[in-house]
């Protein structure tokens, strides 16, 4: 049979490949911790593989080092991300920190763009890990980097203003430097970053990937040559997917497309909407054309997605008073998934990131910022008019 060509056939079937030869219909979960061996000889042969970065081995020998379950996970979305590879990890930043890892043995300096996730943010501007980043405008990036220079850091769209970046402009300019890209927001029904030329994918597949709001993951899609150095690191510190949450996340993978493009429809008309309305100052909307670089949602996405900020008049009380009266839509953190949430960046998300850093990028006191889930538009609607009085 040829290979199926379109998203929702291939997300459908992704990692599922080996089914009828096994003779199952559901993902087998394997839990196990250790594995019996064969006879040492063998047994030491695939630990060498492992512990150098291979995918798998004739046996997995540790879970540390390689599970099954979470491998089958992991060749799915190499294949919706359209990467040789791709590597799983126990959450968004647990992925970030990976590749952080893994780049620093090339040098200890970094480039990144903001506005950023908020603890992406804190993580790089702390220090923590003995990086040194630089924050800079992607038009500066060809000026700013060094010998040192082991990776340059986008997010797009990113959290929580939508601003967009432009990939292929950040690949010329960062020639040999590798590029990652955090598409947590759009997922790969929305933009393929590998195809405009990113090294590094990154996903906190917490979101939409998983979509259901009870995993907590993050995954890199990028070559085999650097899956390897990540898996090698992944096994060092320990910062595994668990193989019952990437059954869970795998699971989510076939229903994508369908929850982003519900998710979105929703979106656009609430943007529209909000946009209408007295309480609201600004809606912050890549469909409204009302972000930076707006005009990226034609060139390197397939949509506008489902994440939108909005900023009230009233400013913090207006906020809080929407947060407090909402009642089909959950005031939490997060988003991505199948109902919707609403926060407020500067006092949650975004609160980590320096206060002069938040202004300049428009996090303010009045900034709520809803991710859309798949309800009903019209009784999403009634809840946010009700909430915003
Ligand atoms: C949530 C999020 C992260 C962090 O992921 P976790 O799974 O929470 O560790 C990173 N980047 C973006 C854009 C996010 O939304």
């Amino acid at each position: 049979m040829s290979k199926p060509q379109r998203f929702a056939t291939r997300a459908t079937h992704a990692g599922r490949e080996d089914f009828s030869a096994l003779c199952v219909h559901a993902p087998p979960l394997d839990l196990s911790t250790t594995y019996p061996l064969q006879d040492l000889a063998s047994g030491t042969e695939s630990f060498d593989a492992l512990v150098a970065g291979a995918a798998t081995a004739s046996n997995p020998i540790y879970a540390r080092l390689c599970n099954p379950t979470v491998a089958r996970t992991e060749r799915a979305l190499a294949e919706l991300e359209e990467t040789e590879a791709c590597v799983a990890y126990a959450s968004g930043m647990a992925a970030l920190t990976a590749v952080l890892l893994a780049r620093a043995t090339h040098g200890r300096h970094m480039l990144a763009v903001r506005p950023l996730y908020g603890t992406s943010d804190h993580l790089l501007a702390s220090g923590l890990l003995g990086i040194e980043v630089e924050f800079v405008e992607p038009g500066e990036i060809e000026a700013k980097k060094r010998a040192a220079t082991s990776l340059i850091i986008i997010e797009t769209p990113a959290n929580p203003t939508l601003d967009l970046v432009d990939i292929a402009a950040v690949v010329r300019a960062a020639g040999d430097v590798p590029v990652l890209v955090d598409s947590t927001f759009a997922t790969p029904v929305l933009q393929l970053p590998a195809r405009l030329g990113a090294r590094f994918v990154l996903h906190s597949a917490t979101k939409f990937l998983a979509g259901h709001g009870d995993v907590i993951a993050g995954v890199v899609c990028c070559n085999e040559a650097d899956a390897a150095a990540l898996r090698t690191v992944r096994a060092a510190t320990g910062a595994l997917l668990h193989p019952l949450a990437a059954y869970l996340l795998h699971r989510g993978l076939p229903t994508l497309e369908l929850r982003v493009r519900q998710a979105e429809a929703n979106a656009k008309t609430l943007a529209e909407r909000l946009a209408q309305h007295p309480a609201i100052k600004a809606v912050h909307y890549p469909g409204l054309g009302t972000v930076k670089n707006a005009a990226l949602v034609q060139s390197q996405m397939q949509g506008p997605g489902s994440l939108m900020a909005f900023e009230l008049h009233g400013g913090f009380e207006a906020a809080s008073q929407v947060m407090r009266k909402v009642g089909l839509i959950t005031p939490a953190v997060s988003l991505g998934s199948v109902d919707s949430l609403i926060q407020h960046p500067a006092g949650l998300t975004h609160r980590v990131v320096d206060e002069k850093v938040q202004q300049q990028h428009g996090i303010t006191a009045g900034l709520l910022r809803l991710s859309v889930g798949i309800e009903h538009v019209d009784d999403l609607w009634q809840d946010l008019a009700a909430a915003l009085g």
